[in-house]
């Protein structure tokens, strides 16, 4: 079972309580100011394998992630520019979309965007307001960390100790250098809203609380992130829920940054690298076999050597992909791509070496989405398939290349120029049979009818269902 280190503990738990469950996974998403960098890259291609494997693991996954579309960055780029701001926030989200279509990013079930729940907004500054735990300044309204119980759970800090490293500003009418704008007032020339505080602005914090609890309800599964976003960003949005009484994310998981010379990749700091710069340049997924070499939470060091060991490495995928093809029984009409969880393909059941490569892959995934190992696991396996067709052993070749080139899958790496299910119809049949197993007939036939609409069929074989044209 899938374990994940819950950031707030220190403990590894599974996501959810039973196998089957809901799984809502919030994660922080792009604020759309201009092009991603490659760090960007990074934390989308790891949320999109965890979902992938999520899915995998049976759990009903609904996947959101936001766009922030009205932000400090966004309104400074128009001014600095001469542009209205939803000009430029509509053009950095095509790139963003256009890099991760590219990466080959499964779109999240839920993208929402800042700008559509401001009303809500509203209504969570003044109910924070009304209970007292917020307070209206001349520049906005603030939240009292004081008055949060449990602040600092996501620092690991008290809140003594978080607010002697915290500096106070000159002028500010805060009661703490720790409180922070859950509204911001109207300046010149800014977008803004009504509310009851006057024209302004929700505050970022503001943003993903509400509209995570929005979409996937009070105690939700997993809340995800980059690092650089545990303080404050979710200690603030964990704040909100915990004074309004509400129960936020239930466990937290983080994804390490992009680093430069040990330094954090960001465009303050001006030493990134556009994300479409390296797709151009190298086989996008390259960049996908390399973030999945390292630990999620490792901060990455990105240059070309790696990127090349990884496109080396994907040609002998797709070299394996194509000589397992030529030397297919043409009655096998079987499609590689996917089993059910536990399931056996039928070549595989009779060559011990590929069903065991199936459980290592699971063991290494399973431990807090150990893809390093994972990798390294079915990247061998790679090699030794292609020994075995140097060898002229075709099924030996067979059996162990299917599932290795079916578990490079799961992690949403496809060989090149070959057909496989894509993994949304992947997704969907995991879907139908988890509702199966659930006894759920009229939910398994209407995913049943949604395969069948996108031009896939499921057979429920004895060794578990398969996917095919
Ligand atoms: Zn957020």
């Amino acid at each position: 079972m899938l374990r994940l280190l819950d950031t707030a503990t220190g403990v590894a738990v599974p996501p959810a309580e039973r196998a089957g469950a809901r799984v809502g996974l919030y994660v922080c998403g792009a604020t759309v100011y201009g092009p991603p960098h490659i760090g960007h890259g990074r934390f989308a291609l790891v949320y999109d394998v965890l979902r992938r494997y999520l899915a995998r693991s049976g759990y009903d996954v609904r996947h959101v992630s936001n766009i922030t579309d009205v932000d400090d960055k966004v309104i400074d780029r128009a001014a600095a520019e001469g542009r209205d701001w939803r000009e430029v926030a509509e053009e950095a989200e095509e790139q963003w979309w256009a890099a991760m279509d590219a990466m080959g990013v499964l779109r999240p079930h839920e993208v929402p965007h800042a700008t559509d729940y401001v009303e809500e907004m509203v209504s969570l500054v003044a109910e924070l307001v009304r209970l007292g735990v917020a307070y209206e300044t001349s520049d906005g309204v603030y939240l009292a960390c004081d008055a949060v119980e449990g602040y600092g759970t996501l620092a690991h800090q008290s809140l003594d100790s978080l607010r002697s490293g915290a500096r106070a500003v000159v002028g500010e009418e805060k009661r703490s250098p720790l409180d922070f704008a859950v509204w911001k007032k109207a300046k010149p020339g800014e977008p803004t809203w009504p509310s009851p505080f006057g024209p302004g602005r929700p505050g970022w914090h503001t943003e993903c609380v509400v509209m995570s609890l929005s979409l996937l309800g009070e105690g939700f599964e997993l809340h995800g992130g980059g690092l650089d976003l545990v303080f404050p960003h979710h200690e603030n949005e964990r704040a909100q829920a915990v004074a309004l009484g509400r129960p936020f994310a239930r466990h937290w998981v983080h994804n390490g940054l992009v680093v430069v010379g040990g330094e954090k990749m960001s465009k303050s700091l001006g030493n990134y690298t556009e994300l479409k710069t390296l797709l151009d340049a190298y086989d996008p997924r390259a960049y996908r076999l390399l973030v999945l070499r390292s630990y999620y939470r490792s901060p990455l060091e990105v240059g070309p050597s790696t990127l090349g060991d990884a496109a080396a490495a994907l040609q002998r995928v797709d070299e394996l992909a194509r000589r397992l093809e030529a030397v297919r029984p043409r009655q096998d009409t079987v499609p590689r791509g996917w089993d059910a969880p536990g399931g056996q393909s039928r070549p595989a059941a009779v060559f011990p070496a590929a069903q065991s490569l199936r459980g290592r892959f699971v063991e290494a995934m399973d431990d807090d989405l150990g893809t390093p190992r994972a990798l390294a696991e079915v990247l061998g396996a790679v090699r030794e398939a292609n020994r075995l067709l140097d060898a002229g052993e075709a099924t030996g070749a067979l059996a162990l290349g299917d599932v290795a080139l079916e578990l490079l899958g799961v992690l949403g790496i496809e060989p090149a120029g070959v057909e496989a299910p894509p993994a949304t119809i992947v997704e969907l049949a995991g879907r139908r049979e988890s509702a199966r197993r659930a006894g759920d007939y009229d939910a398994a036939d209407r995913l049943r009818d949604e395969l069948a609409a996108q031009g896939w069929k499921v057979d429920d074989l004895p060794d578990g269902p398969r996917l095919h044209r």
